[in-house]
């Protein structure tokens, strides 16, 4: 059925606002959701493990991986909340109050520190970072989505990842700064020094808050105000503590990689290189999880085979140190250790079986289309299943994306999540045969 016209009612997405923390539980639909923030990404084993504990013992035995490199234990009950929190509080994994929690929204480098090839290892200032953004309580006010990122240009660097404000080092001791991008689209500002750049954040923060409310439609990320006034404008008050981008500077993002901040071509993000740093001793080794999701059982075994776990923002962890029986095991409970996984291809949000406004199993459906639309997923970058327009796991453009309504499909292509379907209220079943008989040309548009 060709159905650009037919009217389908639909679930309502719902918009939540604020982003979960430990200290703003949300409920969906499997219990309540606790996002932990663990500063610069870097969780020890022994409280990798306790994490695990706390999340087979109080919730439903499932964990995500965030794009914003956050751990989310996932269906606790309302009266595991203050033992779960006072357990992740005694880790330091708990802000003073839910508005500085809210704002640590900071994604470091998941290789600083490890290996060769990075200029800097940027933990500390992902750490001071984190620490001034909690302990600053004019930079609350910042939207929630306003995140930070600091990169060192390790083996796992950031460069694709798209934020608000980022630091990007250009050597050993300075930082390129900036706003509204990734590194090849944000604006730069300019230089600052490493131990200056949580007051350079201080200061953006404020520019921000202060400069959109002059601003018709104050815009809620750093872009939009980039859009308006441009990055000029926003970096005024911090002239002290900038120097000036050189000409021509260029950033090395890893090894022989250089690439200056005027067009490159995007480098594959670790997920697509599964097996870790190469070298003569491998320093981590990359696990990536369908969907982002694992089990409590599966981070407490992986915990007991690496000596620290990295969170990145691509669904996949790093496992620094890992024992010669890590990548066995990690296979054995479902990571993906290949960058040929076409699951890498796949993104879908929980659907019905974690969230009240999904009505379909969306992993389920995704895991169908991985076993029978093989030729299909060698062709596209993403197949996106989403529970319903909202688009949670992806808000934007994929080859084919597949969004429900009252248990049913519609399948839209080259689209973003409830966009005008090019088949319509399908059963999950005809959904699934409908992407797997996707021709060349359908694909392709032509
Ligand atoms: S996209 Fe998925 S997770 Fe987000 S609200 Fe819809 S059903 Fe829930």
């Amino acid at each position: 059925m060709t159905a650009a016209n037919l009217t389908i009612p639909r679930n309502q997405p719902r918009r939540r606002g604020a982003c979960p923390g430990v200290l703003a539980p949300m409920e969906v639909g499997d219990g309540f959701l606790l996002r932990v923030r663990v500063p610069a990404g870097a969780l020890p084993a022994a409280n990798a493990r306790r994490i695990a504990e706390l999340g087979a013992r109080h919730g439903n035995g499932l964990i995500d991986l965030s794009h914003r490199g956050n751990l989310q234990l996932r269906g606790l009950s309302a009266d595991s909340l203050a033992p779960v929190t006072d357990a992740l509080r005694a880790m330091g994994y708990v802000a003073a109050d839910a508005a500085s929690e809210a704002v640590r929204n900071v994604l470091c480098d998941p290789s600083a520190g490890l290996g060769a090839g990075a200029l800097m290892d940027v933990r500390a200032v992902a750490l001071a970072l984190d620490a001034r953004l909690a302990g600053d309580a004019a930079l609350h006010r910042l939207p929630p989505k306003f995140g930070w990122l600091v990169c060192g240009g390790g083996s796992a660097h950031l460069a694709a990842s798209d934020t608000d404000v980022r630091f990007d080092a250009v050597d050993g001791a300075r930082l390129r700064v900036s706003l509204g991008g990734t590194l090849a689209t944000a604006a730069a500002v300019g230089l600052c020094r490493a131990e200056d750049a949580a007051d350079v954040a201080s200061a953006l923060g404020r520019a921000f808050l202060d400069l959109r409310a002059t601003v018709p439609e104050p815009p809620r990320r750093m872009a939009g105000l980039v859009a308006a006034l441009g990055a000029d404008a926003i970096a005024a008050p911090l002239s002290p503590l900038l120097s000036p981008l050189p000409p021509g500077e260029r950033v090395r993002v890893r090894g022989t990689h250089l690439m200056d901040h005027f067009g490159f071509a995007e480098p594959p993000h670790p997920d697509r290189l599964p097996g870790g740093e190469k070298g003569t001793r491998t320093a981590f080794l990359t696990v990536a999880f369908p969907f982002g999701r694992l089990t409590c059982a599966a981070l407490s075994a992986l915990s007991d085979v690496a000596r620290e776990i990295r969170l990145t923002p691509w669904r996949a962890l790093l496992l620094v140190d890992p024992a010669p029986s890590a990548a066995a095991l990690a296979g054995r409970l479902g990571a993906i250790l290949t960058a040929a996984d076409r699951r890498l291809r796949l993104t879908a949000c929980s659907g019905v079986t974690g969230c009240d406004v999904g009505t379909t199993d969306t992993h389920a459906t995704a895991l169908a289309v991985a076993e029978r639309a093989g030729p299909l997923l060698d062709r596209v970058r993403m197949v996106h299943v989403s529970g319903c327009a909202k688009g949670c796991a992806h808000p934007g453009v994929a080859d084919v994306t597949l969004t429900a309504h009252d248990g049913r499909y519609d399948v839209a292509l080259r689209a973003k999540p409830g966009a005008a379907p090019w088949r319509a209220n399908l059963s999950p079943d005809d959904a699934l045969s409908c992407v797997v008989g996707l021709s060349v040309e359908e694909l392709s548009g032509v």
